[in-house]
């Protein structure tokens, strides 16, 4: 059965999440317009800048089509920029920035800038069988608090300084989000447990 994936393209790291997306064996169309929307089964928002990203869904008219598709079900992974934008409060960022509220969590942004820009260490994430999962934290956010029916996915591993601990992928239903960027690294499982998941739906 093909599954249609679309990216979110309005800025960000698109074309490593496409190239990812088809290795792991979904069909992948850009998102800039409504009418792109209603034409996928699923959604990936990628990295980026999340508040340039929250600007563009408003000058594309995108913002209420895209709330009101996650708000019934349409399936969505975001990694970076794309968990802030999925979150349903976002802490450290601009006073008009907008998020979608498809995942009940609080995020803080930048929040590992405190210790360190960008860092890569090796995750353990639920339901990603075999060798920890390498994460590339790029200016990242963390989850701070998640609602009921969000489930904890991966954490920072015990050892990693003052970050341990820290939550870096969630998922609610369909959605799902990571702190980090598993379109850089090759390694598709998290792009296969997405596709899976919609194709399954
Ligand atoms: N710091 C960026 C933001 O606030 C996210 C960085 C990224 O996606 N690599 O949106």
């Amino acid at each position: 059965m093909t599954v249609r994936i679309g990216v979110l393209a309005l800025q960000g790291d698109v074309r490593e999440h496409r190239h990812a997306l088809e290795a792991a064996g979904a069909v992948t169309t850009t998102v800039r317009t409504a009418e792109d929307l209603a034409a996928v089964d699923g959604i990936v928002i990628p990295g980026g800048e999340s508040t340039t990203m929250s600007r563009l869904l408003g000058v594309f008219d995108l913002f209420d089509p895209l709330r009101d598709a996650l708000a019934a079900g349409l399936p969505a992974y975001g990694s970076c920029a794309g968990m802030i934008l999925l979150a349903s409060e976002v802490l450290d960022t601009r006073p008009d920035a907008r998020c979608l509220g498809a995942i009940d969590m609080t995020v803080r942004r930048n929040a590992f800038g405190r210790q360190v820009d960008s860092f890569e260490t090796d995750l353990a994430v639920e339901g990603v069988d075999g060798a920890p999962v390498r994460a590339v934290f790029i200016r990242a956010p963390w989850v701070e608090r998640v609602g009921e029916g969000v489930e904890v996915l991966a954490r920072v591993p015990a050892g990693a300084g003052p970050t341990a601990g820290t939550v870096v992928a969630v998922r609610q239903g369909v959605t799902m989000a990571t702190s980090f960027h598993p379109e850089v690294t090759g390694d598709l499982r998290i792009h296969r447990r997405f596709v899976d998941s919609v194709r399954r739906r």
